[in-house]
């Protein structure tokens, strides 16, 4: 089996919350689509270990927002990587709600749906969620981000929790398919010798993975600056976790 086949498939990024006693809970999802039209149907998968299954199930009732390609990406380390039990991941999140009352995050979001649960089904490490949606709106004409663009752009693998997740160990064994193109071989070229201390770095929070052959332009890193070499406060500029948090690869 090519587990890379997997990275073919097309998928967007959302977060999806539910509220419950009085507690809001929300993650990142990447696997939901719509399944029916009539009545508009929309299909969740969440791990059981993930906080916010049991309590979407307990509720009734999810919404999903529909991140924006530039989305903030400190959304994605707080709602993808981090655990309601360690922080408030809505405290710096604007919430509205509709119909069902699960908070609906407009923060880097273009559109979003208010669903009720009609139908859970069993998946062994996941639930298969289905909501029917009670309401929808789109809030900008932004590009969608796609999970594609999203692990190209920030180098990043699935949460451990995710459906779609593929261990690094796996990924790195598979031969990669892709020819070298003429910009990456002028580029590889003028690396020339001498690179030594150009090894990658993840962040064992996030799964972030730093190539000093880049930089971290979100950071203000230029290209060509070693690990080593990072401001002591460099912060990854997914989840914030500081340089410690850091392996080389
Ligand atoms: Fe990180």
């Amino acid at each position: 089996m090519k587990y890379k086949a997997f990275h073919k498939l097309s998928y967007g990024l959302y977060i999806i919350a539910t509220e419950l006693a009085g507690k809001k809970y929300g993650y990142i999802g990447n696997t939901a689509f719509q399944v029916t039209s009539s009545p508009s149907q929309i299909a969740i998968s969440s791990h059981k270990k993930n906080h916010t299954t049991d309590k979407i199930i307990g509720s009734g009732s999810f919404s999903m927002a529909v991140l924006k390609k530039e989305v903030n990406t400190s959304l994605i380390g707080e709602f993808g990587f981090m655990s309601g039990t360690d922080i408030d991941k809505f405290r710096n999140v604007e919430t509205i709600t509709s119909k069902t009352g699960a908070p609906i995050v407009t923060d880097s979001a273009v559109a979003w749906f208010d669903c009720k649960v009609v139908k859970t089904v069993d998946l062994g490490t996941h639930m298969l969620i289905v909501g029917e949606v009670l309401d929808s709106d789109i809030l900008s004409d932004e590009e969608p981000l796609t999970y594609a663009y999203y692990r190209e752009k920030y180098k990043m693998l699935s949460p451990k929790n995710s459906p779609t997740y593929i261990e690094r160990d796996i990924l790195g064994k598979e031969e990669e398919p892709k020819p070298e193109t003429t910009a990456e071989k002028e580029s590889n070229s003028e690396k020339g010798s001498g690179s030594d201390n150009m090894n990658t770095f993840t962040c064992t929070i996030c799964g972030f993975r730093y190539d000093p052959e880049e930089g971290d332009p979100t950071m203000g890193i230029p290209p060509g600056t070693p690990f080593e070499d990072l401001p002591d406060d460099y912060k990854c500029p997914i989840c914030n976790a500081s340089k410690e948090y850091f392996r080389e690869d």
